[in-house]
């Protein structure tokens, strides 16, 4: 039985527009756009230069610092430019601009030797994951190689993220139940790799036929453990999932390997799996498209580099004028200006919706009910940070743990004075950090 955590949400999941959705492969478009920074980390550098011909997985971009990952081709073709693009989050970023010929035409990588599977060390999971380009593709994006590296001797417990709590997306639920066995290999070569014994997986109890694909692959791997955990927002934030399956809570401001945990995604499982099985790449990621804004919501694979206009025609297009267009979940998602932004590595969901589904008005009065307080899983008072952050009370939000805040939007959504909590909160992050280098 799973652990429970205090405070979250139970929001209308809205899963159902794409769950029964097949993974389908979008074909590839006539462009890719590749942004040198799609991970936590400093940019990479390019590696190509305009009229470069380059192949499929060729390696385009060169990690410029030791937290970072490269970045490889996603189709075969010509770069055409390099130069500034619009980016997902809101800025332009460095990008190596594709035109596709069409041929796929692959560049020659190594498979692992499968002989050496069952004790592959963890400085050479962490250079294959790092010469695929891999990063945490639940949507923080840190670079694999770092997570294996600084989690040697220093962790005892391996735990797989299938929790999928925000609302609409599916990607990573469909992966179970398509891509299982993947999963689970690019999991255990995490185990061994580390030296540990078990694979801990956690689902939502709403993934029904994901649980029981999972199970039937783990009845020949009697190390996989699966946790099936209650449906509640935010159940897959990292340090509520490790609470979930352990019963151990990650310390204000520490990371999982304080208490001993790794955590890895599903979806990164399967990419370490390609990696070392056929020295495969990351060069596509599943992404759900959703919302009441799109004609045929589905689950794609597409072509990292893919711009988001084409997704959308992909699911049929737009049924009306979106209001509104997000990268990611409802709940964490990043609101776009436009659609000419590319999919990137950390992309799991692209929402559009029609009309003003969030409850925000202009009033935005404070009634005190405290609601923020008891649905704040991280057990904050968001009611109070607001008041400081309108304030720019920068002692008080560091007193009263605003660098806590997992800007999970649980406050937001519960406030009934319908106030942009988590917005303020990460305004207030920004003003802070930029009021610390300013008294440097
Ligand atoms: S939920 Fe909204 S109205 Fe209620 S105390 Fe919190 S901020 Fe104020
Ligand atoms: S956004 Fe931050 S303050 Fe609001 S509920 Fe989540 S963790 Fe708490």
């Amino acid at each position: 039985m799973a652990f429970g955590f205090k405070g979250g949400i139970h929001p209308d999941d809205k899963k159902s527009f794409t769950e029964r959705r097949t993974i389908e492969e979008m074909p590839a478009p006539k462009q890719v756009i590749l942004p040198m920074s799609m991970h936590i980390g400093a940019p990479c550098s390019p590696l190509v230069k305009v009229g470069d011909r380059v192949l499929l997985g060729q390696k385009i971009a060169e990690a410029a610092s030791p937290v970072s990952a490269p970045v490889h081709a996603s189709v075969s073709g010509t770069v055409v430019a390099v130069e500034p693009r619009p980016h997902p989050n809101g800025t332009k970023v460095m990008s190596v601009v594709i035109e596709n010929d069409f041929e796929d035409e692959k560049f020659l990588t190594t498979a692992y030797e499968e002989t050496r599977f069952a004790d592959i060390s963890a400085t050479a999971l962490a250079d294959i994951c790092y010469n695929a380009g891999i990063v945490g593709l639940g949507g923080a994006a840190f670079p694999t190689k770092i997570k294996i590296e600084s989690a040697v001797d220093k962790v005892d417990t391996l735990i797989i993220n299938g929790a999928e709590c925000e609302p609409y997306i599916t990607s990573d639920n469909r992966l179970m139940i398509e891509h299982g066995e993947e999963v689970l290999d690019g999991a255990s070569l995490v185990m061994r790799s580390l030296g540990l014994k078990t694979v801990h997986i956690g689902i939502e109890s709403n993934k029904k036929e994901a649980i029981g694909r999972i199970k039937k692959y783990a009845e020949s791997m009697p190390h996989v453990k699966i946790h099936v955990l209650h449906t509640k927002y935010p159940q897959g934030s990292e340090k509520h999932l490790i609470k979930a399956v352990t019963g151990r809570e990650v310390p204000p401001g520490q990371l999982p390997s304080a208490v001993g945990v790794i955590n890895t995604n599903v979806a990164t499982c399967v990419a370490i799996s390609r990696a070392v099985r056929y020295g495969t790449p990351l060069t596509t990621k599943v992404v759900t498209v959703s919302g009441s804004a799109i004609a045929n919501p589905k689950n794609l694979l597409v072509r990292i580099g893919t711009p988001i206009s084409e997704v959308i025609e992909c699911a049929g297009g737009l049924k009306a004028d979106p209001y509104k267009v997000i990268f990611g979940g409802p709940m964490m998602g990043v609101a776009q200006h436009t659609i000419d932004v590319p999919i990137i590595k950390g992309t799991n969901a692209i929402l559009a919706f029609c009309e003003k589904e969030d409850k925000i008005d202009e009033a935005q009065t404070c009634i005190h009910c405290g609601k923020c307080v008891g649905v704040c899983p991280m057990n904050l008072e968001p009611l109070y940070l607001n008041m400081y952050a309108k304030r720019n009370m920068f002692e008080e939000l560091e007193q009263n743990r605003l660098f806590d805040c997992i800007e999970c939007g649980c406050c937001s959504y519960i406030c009934p004075g319908r106030i942009h909590l988590v917005h303020t909160f990460r305004t207030a992050k920004a003003r802070y950090n930029e009021m610390k280098k300013g008294a440097k």
